[in-house]
């Protein structure tokens, strides 16, 4: 059995590492990329005792056969499958089980590598901690490595502090140390390992989720949800319809449905060749629809939320997404569950009934999809030339016309992040500039007023008028730019600008430009002509709020504020 190119580069990769570092690091290789293989030649040419660990028996045996096709035979540590051996030159063991018997685990390991290595918390109450904790008191040098399709988690962000491409993840709370290898999902297509996936649009009908605003975790709120679908009953009806049409063609369907009312909805459209999952599914009765499925006794899957890892049926050929999700890496999960080899397939139909619109080789952002319009763009960084990704807005060129990036991402000498921000709120105290989100100034530590603070404060105080803006218009009057700003009620506070001098064009830029830009850190051209700016003004965004001082007879402009979220905010309800 040789390996695939890229496997054998993933294996050199973790080698090259561990030779000259202790650091634990993580193997990205999406779904059907044959992450056993990689695990068993680790566990044939590692010195010294290998613990492959994983969290489901499904798992822990394909992984311990793999191993066994390369070296010598793994022992198995897993109630699941009725082994107990917790010795010998490799173990594949499933976590629940060996946490719960720590001191069986008396041999000292040179290396554990962890499969769907994006689950571990890095909780020391965790049982993935607990393990690694008691197997460092037998061997304090032990190495660690995650493998894993999806090096991201809705709410907790990258899973690694750095990646190989020089770019930062998890600044914060990182389980692994460093990325050291990452293969995209495209070539595998290309070279055929995997299924072409043919992805559309939904068809006939499709859902309009995109009022739903998600948490900052990226769920979305179900009774929302619910709500949202009650109010388009006859699509479901529509949607299935076609489903069962197109599924006449093909071999296994799996459906993603919403929640599980949406779910129980589905399932009385569909006949008797079909089964539902949920996270309620007692799991003797999951086994056994999967089983079912596998030998095509059901047709369908339905489920909400269950199947996107672990599970592996390669005859599915249909795959049919009716739910919403703020994630790239979920949405190119599900979509991995229908690429896997299968005699006589020859392509995977996927259709995005919830408009996700999501490409299948996106990179994944690293954040929630802040609204429906956006997708990844990329911004390089005007200081170190880093392309970063982040969500933004384009025009039908492709031009970035509004971008949410806060700070370059790119990683400069001894791996520091670098600074250049590319929005940013400064301290008042020391000037420094700070993630416009940031509490404590991070030079100084002194604490940043909180923008209502500061409103209630300046507002309790005569001549401050607190303007609530509902539109920006930037016009030309008598050869100079007026920009309106106008509340919900018509009233209107102006700005005027002067475009006679170059030294007045200067002013434009640092007093305007800079702030109301969509796209920082992307240069504009130069606004020679009142012209040339009201050409280009879809890339001004307009601010939430100004607070205005009364001066004498007219009012100035004391500050503006965007992206304002606070309790001042304009209700245009
Ligand atoms: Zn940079
Ligand atoms: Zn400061």
């Amino acid at each position: 059995m040789t390996l695939r190119d890229y496997q054998q580069q993933s294996v050199d990769a973790a080698i090259a590492h561990f030779k000259q570092s202790q650091q634990s690091a993580v193997l990205v290789l999406p779904t059907g990329a044959g992450k056993s293989i990689v695990i068993a030649e680790l566990a044939r040419i590692a010195n010294g005792n290998v613990l492959v660990l994983t969290h489901v028996k499904e798992l822990v045996a394909q992984n311990a056969e793999k191993v066994g096709l390369l070296t010598q035979e793994a022992n198995i540590y897993s109630a699941g499958l009725n082994q107990k051996k917790a010795n010998g030159k490799t173990v594949v063991a499933s976590i629940q089980s060996a946490a719960r018997a720590l001191t069986k685990f008396t041999q000292p390991f040179s290396l554990v590598i962890i499969d769907e290595c994006h689950r571990v918390s890095n909780e020391s109450t965790s049982q993935y901690q607990q393990l690694l904790i008691h197997l460092k008191t037998r061997n304090p040098n032990l190495k660690l490595l995650g493998l894993t399709a999806t090096p991201y988690r809705l709410g907790l962000g990258w899973i690694y502090r750095l990646h190989y491409h020089g770019k930062v993840g998890n600044t914060d709370t990182p389980v692994f140390d460093k990325c050291i290898f990452e293969l995209p999902m495209r070539p595998l297509i290309s070279k055929g390992y995997l299924t072409k996936p043919i992805i559309f649009d939904g068809l006939s009908a499709q859902y309009d989720f995109s009022e739903l605003n998600a948490y900052d975790s990226g769920e979305y709120p179900q009774m929302e949800i619910d709500s949202l679908l009650n109010h388009q009953g006859r699509a479901t009806t529509a949607i299935i319809k076609q489903i069962k049409q197109l599924a006449e063609v093909r071999k296994g369907v799996l459906i993603f449905a919403a929640t599980v009312r949406h779910a129980n909805e589905i399932m009385t459209l569909l006949d008797n060749d079909a089964a539902l999952i949920t996270a309620q599914t007692p799991h003797n009765e999951r086994d056994d629809i999967i089983k079912r499925f596998k030998s095509q006794q059901l047709k369908f899957i339905v489920n909400v939320a269950v199947l996107t890892t672990g599970f592996d049926a390669p005859h599915v050929d249909l795959i049919a997404i009716l739910r919403p999700t703020a994630s790239i890496s979920l949405f190119q999960q599900m979509i991995g569950r229908g690429l896997r080899l299968a005699q006589d397939k020859t392509d995977c139909l996927i259709i995005d009934y919830a408009a996700n619109g999501y490409d299948l080789f996106y990179p994944e952002v690293g954040q929630a999809k802040p609204n429906s319009k956006s997708v990844p763009v990329q911004v390089h960084c005007p200081v170190c030339q880093f392309a970063n990704i982040f969500w933004g807005i384009v025009d039908d060129d492709g031009d970035i016309v509004e971008h949410y990036g806060r700070r370059c991402q790119g990683l400069i000498n001894n791996n520091q992040q670098c600074d250049f921000r590319f929005r940013s709120k400064s301290c008042p105290d020391c000037g420094a500039e700070n993630d416009i989100a940031a509490r404590i100034c991070n030079t100084c530590q002194s604490t940043l007023i909180d923008p209502d603070k500061r409103l209630k404060q300046v507002l309790n105080a005569q001549h401050h008028h607190l303007f609530k803006c509902a539109q920006m218009l930037l016009l030309n009057q008598d050869d100079k730019l007026l920009v309106q700003y106008l509340d919900i009620e018509g009233n209107d506070f102006k700005q005027t600008f002067n475009f006679s001098t170059p030294a007045q064009r200067k002013a434009f830029y640092a007093v305007f430009v800079l702030s109301h830009t969509r796209t920082p850190g992307l240069r504009h051209p130069q606004y020679n002509k009142i012209a040339d700016v009201l050409a280009d003004q879809s890339r001004f965004r307009k601010p939430d709020l100004l607070l205005l001082k009364k001066n004498k007879h007219r009012w100035d402009l004391v500050d503006s504020f965007f992206n304002y979220q606070g309790k001042y905010k304009i209700d245009m309800s």
